[in-house]
């Protein structure tokens, strides 16, 4: 995107257009709710606030999911890293038991909208599979199966044989297998997000940074680079990507790169051996692996790291062998596209939900499942400004910002941890 080849990769290759957008011009454009960041949690506010009813303008800095949203593995996962039963350890029995089935149901609100709005976007609902490494990832997710099993989730826990008979490969010492999740193609989820916001109403303002956000007591002043807004709500959907405009919001995560790379199109016989259930993939090691197919029969292969720089070639050659070690027939089969993006990480590795003033509040940090939780949140700050929630009902509490503990060497560090794994290790 913007001429950046690693930047969204297959998804920009194969994503169906965007609606047609261009920058603010208007001044002092009136709407009750502007959200600034056109991925999935500000897409979601908009088509669900639209619908309620209200007017509502999204602020755009570059393209429609040219953040996160456009980039990621397309995972649509139920919950978050840490298990289900620390939500409420972490957060308090109340928010913690509401968070839980509300990420538990998340994706079933995306598969709805997907269905609903005929978004063309690769929706498969056939599951994820997060594969276990060694013992201790058996035992990570052997106790995840046992608590989500508790709270009623259809989760399968498979033994080693299983495993590999539903990914093609010997490598996993286990597999849960979570029905209530999928893949979907991210672009194409954000610009279907996109056009139904449209339709229902919702102004989409693309290359339109928001610079400034002013009190002016009656309502927020937003100005642009040619335009400007007044909004009585405003809602900051930024994440990883957010600008200098919330200082707040970028130091409180911790950035960690990952990237993607997509095979060529595999055989059917291939196909047929590998991944046939066409679920997503992720495994239990730190850096952390994932694959799932496009709708081509592209295998998406991706780990974390940034392609630029040193890890460029390290991230590159490592995913070629890496794929050869799993898939010994795929040796000879090109990769055709490679594109990577930013994840906000946070402290507690769950998302944040901050009012930054006066009915202005933000959701970030979804610690790399940001596709079922970002459209979730998106329709509760929705329902906050129909009307039909309050703040205290929403799924996280109100917190305030926390500045990360030596953010720029976390990050360092992210990056150059992923890179001596894949410099010394071929895989397992
Ligand atoms: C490589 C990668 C893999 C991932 N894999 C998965 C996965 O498999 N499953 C999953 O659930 N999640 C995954 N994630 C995480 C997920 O993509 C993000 O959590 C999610 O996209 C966040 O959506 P968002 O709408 O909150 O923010 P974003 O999609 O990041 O959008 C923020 C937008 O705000 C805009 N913006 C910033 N500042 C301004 C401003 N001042 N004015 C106007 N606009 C502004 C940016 O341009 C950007 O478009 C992954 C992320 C990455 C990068």
């Amino acid at each position: 995107m913007n001429g950046d080849a690693y930047s969204h990769g297959l998804w920009e290759a194969s994503a169906p257009a965007a609606p047609v957008t261009g920058p603010l011009q208007e001044q002092d454009l009136r709407v009750d709710i502007a959200v600034i960041g056109a991925g999935f949690t500000g897409l979601s506010t908009a088509l669900h606030a639209a619908e309620g009813g209200a007017s509502v303008a999204v602020l755009e800095a570059q393209q429609v999911g040219f953040g996160g949203s456009g980039r990621n593995v397309g995972l649509v996962n139920a919950g978050m890293w840490v298990m289900p039963d620390a939500l409420p350890q972490e957060l308090g029995e109340a928010y913690g038991t509401r968070l839980r089935k509300c990420l538990g149901d998340a994706p079933s609100l995306v598969f709805a909208l997907v269905d609903r709005h005929g978004m063309d976007c690769q929706a498969v609902p056939r599951g994820t599979l997060h594969c276990a490494v060694g013992q201790q990832g058996l035992r990570d997710i052997t106790e995840r199966h046992r608590q989500w099993l508790v709270h009623g989730a259809p989760v399968e826990l498979l033994d080693a044989r299983a495993v590999a008979a539903a990914t093609g490969t010997t490598a996993y010492t286990g597999g849960l297998l979570d029905r209530r999740a999928g893949t979907i193609q991210p672009l194409a989820y954000a610009r279907g997000l996109a056009h139904a916001a449209v339709k229902a109403g919702a102004k989409l303002y693309t290359h339109s940074c928001v610079t400034e956000v002013r009190d002016e007591a009656s309502h927020w002043a937003l100005r642009t680079a040619h335009g400007s807004v007044q909004a009585r709500w405003v809602f900051v959907a930024t994440d990883a990507y957010t600008g200098a405009l919330w200082p707040q919001l970028q130091e409180e995560q911790i950035r960690l790169p990952y990237f993607n790379m997509a095979t060529a199109p595999l055989s059917d016989a291939q196909r047929a051996r590998i991944l046939p259930g066409l679920q997503g993939v992720w495994d239990t090691p730190d850096v952390l692996s994932s694959f799932r197919y496009d709708r081509q029969g592209r295998l998406v292969f991706g780990s974390v790291g940034a392609l630029r720089g040193a890890g460029m070639g390290i991230h590159r050659n490592w995913g070629r062998r890496a794929l050869n070690k799993l898939f010994p027939e795929l040796a000879s089969t090109p990769f055709e596209y490679e594109w990577y993006g930013q994840i906000g990480m946070t402290s507690n590795a769950l998302p944040r939900l901050h009012e930054l003033g006066r009915q202005v509040f933000s959701f970030s940090g979804y610690n790399g499942r940001g596709i079922a939780p970002g459209t979730a949140f998106g329709r509760e700050l929705a329902g906050l400004a129909l009307g039909q929630r309050r703040v205290e009902d929403l799924p996280l509490p109100v917190t305030p910002s926390v500045t990360a503990r030596f953010k720029g060497l976390r990050e360092m560090g992210y990056e150059a941890g992923a890179q001596l794994v894949h410099a010394t290790q071929a895989r397992l």
